[in-house]
C-alpha cells in the first residue's frame, strides 16, 4: 500500500510516495524530468523537503540530461540516423525509388528505407512503423505459444499496439493481452519478459507476492531485464505493465 502527495521546492515539483520502507529513494523520471521520492510512511514533509534540497543540483543535472536526450529522439528518417531493432543499433540509409515502399536490413548494421521520391517524414515514419510491426508480430506469437504451454494459460486474443506508458497490458477477465510495438527496439529477452509478465496476469491479476514469485520462477533474471527495459526510456513517461 502507498499514498501519494506533492511537494513544491521552487520550480521543482516532487511526487512523494509513502510506503512501508526504511530509506528514502529519489528518482528523476524521463522524459520531462519529473521528480519522485519514495519515503518511509512516517517521514514528515519538512524532513523530505530538507533532504531533497541537498540533492537539487543532482536533480537539475538529471533533468538537463533528459532534455538533451529528448532532442536526440526526434526522428526524421534521413541517412545516417540510428534506429534500433531487437536491441541492436542500425544506421538508416534512405533510398528514393519510384516503387512500393520497403524496408530491409543490409550487411551487419544497415537498415534500408526505400520510399518514393518526395516522401514526407510522416510517410517514412509510417513505412518503418509497419515494417517494425510485421517483424515483431511473429516473434511475440512464438513467445506466447511457448509460454502459454509452459505456464498453462490461454489468451482469448493478443495483439501489438503502440502505447505511450505501458510495455504491455493484460485484461485478466477477458484474457486479452496487448504488447507494445516499441518493444521491437529492445533485445528479445525484454520482449520475452513482458510476454511472460502479461501471461502471468492471467493467473494473478495484481502484482502480489504470488505474482512476483511466479515471475521469479519463470524468468529468474526478470529484475535486471526490467531495469534494462526502463533504462533507455527516453520519449515517454514512467512505464508500467
Ligand atoms: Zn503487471
Amino acid at each position: 500500500m502507498s499514498t501519494n502527495s506533492y511537494l513544491q521546492l521552487g520550480s521543482v515539483e516532487v511526487l512523494v510516495v509513502r510506503k512501508p520502507i526504511k530509506n528514502l529513494h529519489l528518482s528523476v523520471l524521463p522524459p520531462a524530468g519529473r521528480v519522485r521520492v519514495t519515503s518511509p510512511e512516517n517521514m514528515k514533509d519538512d524532513a523530505i523537503r530538507t533532504l531533497i534540497a541537498t540533492r537539487l543540483p543532482w536533480i537539475k543535472r538529471q533533468q538537463g540530461k533528459f532534455a538533451g536526450q529528448e532532442r536526440q529522439t526526434k526522428r526524421t528518417y534521413v541517412s545516417g540516423e540510428s534506429h534500433y531493432f531487437f536491441g541492436k543499433r542500425y544506421r538508416l540509409e534512405l533510398v528514393y525509388k519510384d516503387d512500393v515502399p520497403a524496408v530491409f536490413l543490409k550487411g551487419k548494421n544497415k537498415i534500408i528505407l526505400q520510399v518514393r521520391p518526395k516522401s514526407t517524414i510522416a510517410k517514412r515514419h509510417e513505412v518503418i512503423t509497419e515494417w517494425y510491426r510485421k517483424q515483431l508480430h511473429p516473434v511475440v506469437g512464438n513467445l506466447i505459444t511457448k509460454w502459454q504451454k509452459k505456464i498453462g494459460v490461454q489468451t482469448s486474443y493478443w495483439g501489438i499496439k503502440q502505447m505511450k506508458t505501458r510495455w504491455g497490458t493484460c485484461n485478466h477477465k477477458r484474457a486479452r493481452i496487448l504488447i507494445n510495438l516499441e518493444l521491437v527496439k529492445k533485445p528479445i529477452t525484454c520482449v520475452e519478459y513482458v510476454v511472460v509478465h502479461e501471461l502471468l496476469h492471467l493467473i494473478e491479476k495484481k502484482h502480489t507476492e504470488k505474482f512476483v514469485s511466479l515471475m521469479t520462477k519463470n524468468v529468474p533474471k526478470w529484475r535486471s531485464i526490467k531495469d534494462e527495459l526502463n533504462r533507455f526510456v527516453l520519449s515517454h513517461e514512467e512505464w508500467k505493465h
